[in-house]
């Protein structure tokens, strides 16, 4: 196993930056989830991993390899890394052990160490008693374990994974993100993660990149990310934040509409603007004004659904600002209703400055 380390990487197509400048060192057998919207760089930086296209600018490192940078690139199969892709990509004229076993026939392996492998992984990944099927009889579920298995069997420096649940029904992803980070605790692979969906990341990642317009905007463990966000972005991204802008009155104090909100953070300048990050479901919804307390804001309900185990509000501040609050089913107030706000404190988080929306 090595290290997978990322100098100043940049990917430049015609006029458009995918990937400007991104920095990031992964260690030994960690997995690091590239995280972030749609079109942010994250699939290019890992095609730039994998060798299938070559960097503008910068270098990767495998160990202590430059394996790409602009002046040269090894190609993918010098690189012994493993890839996962959305689509599965099984051969479907192959039974699920033929599919498993393809990357060591070709490495040349004798009949008695590829059954051995092919034995041992069929059964880490549960997949033994499927040995005899083709991939069109199996569930996606069952497909995308024969690509981990397929993936894995051949013992990889570093495994790529690219949005590998995407194709999957909700249950079943969230059975396999369980699946990959148990499979990650067993082989301890250098291992890099895309994905969109952020509890797919907190789930297996042991460090989170948070990918915005091709930079990486805060590297951080899944608890550094939801609990300090640097930034209105990933506030936004991890975990529906609402931001909040005002004016700050003193180094705690910021004032919403009005109304003065305790905040926690960093110590603010009076007068400076501000944005505060309060997430979902640490906002209360109260029908009457709660007698002397702090940190309530008036609004209106613009609207509510019911989701089973919670309610998602709309409301809407005073100044017209919208808000949003996830809160118990039982708390069901119609629209246009007047309702206050609890924000407490100790939630209110001040982000850095310069980050207002
Ligand atoms: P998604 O989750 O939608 O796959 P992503 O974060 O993986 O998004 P990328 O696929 O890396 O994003 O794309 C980053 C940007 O680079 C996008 O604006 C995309 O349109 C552009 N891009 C990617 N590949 C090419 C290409 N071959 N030619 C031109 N532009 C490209």
């Amino acid at each position: 196993m090595a290290s997978v380390e990322l100098k100043a990487l940049g990917k430049r197509f015609g006029a458009a930056t995918a990937v400007d400048g991104v920095s990031l060192r992964i260690e030994h057998g960690q997995l690091v989830c590239l995280l972030g919207p749609s079109g942010c760089g994250k699939t290019t930086t890992l095609r730039l991993i994998a060798g299938f296209i070559e960097p503008s600018a910068g270098e990767i490192v495998v160990g202590n390899k430059i394996l790409s940078s602009p002046a040269r690139t090894v190609p993918p199969e010098g690189r012994n890394m493993s890839m996962i892709f959305q689509s599965y990509a099984l051969w479907p004229h192959m039974t699920v052990a033929e599919n498993v076993a393809y990357g060591l026939r070709i490495r040349r392996m004798d009949a008695a160490t590829i059954a051995a492998k092919l034995k041992a992984i069929l059964s880490t990944t549960r997949l033994d008693a499927l040995a005899g099927r083709y991939p069109g009889e199996l569930s996606g579920g069952q497909q995308q374990r024969v690509s981990l298995a397929r993936a894995l069997v051949v013992e990889p420096e570093t495994l790529l994974l690219d949005e590998p649940l995407s194709n999957l029904d909700a249950n079943l992803r969230e059975e396999m993100r369980f699946e990959i980070r148990r499979l990650h605790d067993q082989y301890r692979y250098t291992t890099v993660y895309v994905t969109h969906d952020q509890a797919e990341a907190m789930t297996t990642a042991d460090l989170i990149a948070v990918m915005n317009k091709g930079r990486i905007e805060q590297l951080g463990t899944p608890k550094e990310i939801y609990e300090r966000p640097v930034s209105a972005f990933v506030a936004r991204f991890i975990g529906g934040s609402n931001i909040l802008e005002g004016k700050a009155l003193d180094a705690e104090r910021v004032s919403i509409g009005g109304t003065a909100l305790r905040t926690t953070g960093r110590p603010l300048r009076a007068g400076e603007t501000v944005a505060v990050s309060v997430r979902q479901h640490d906002v209360g919804l109260q029908t009457a004004a709660p007698a002397g307390s702090d940190n309530v804001l008036h609004a209106t309900v613009a609207r509510q659904v019911f989701l089973g185990g919670y309610r998602d509000y709309t409301v809407v501040l005073d100044d017209k600002t919208e808000m949003r609050a996830t809160v118990s089913a039982d708390n069901d107030i119609p629209p246009g209703r007047d309702v206050w706000l609890s924000l407490p404190a100790a939630k209110c988080r001040a982000l850095m400055e310069g980050n207002t929306p």
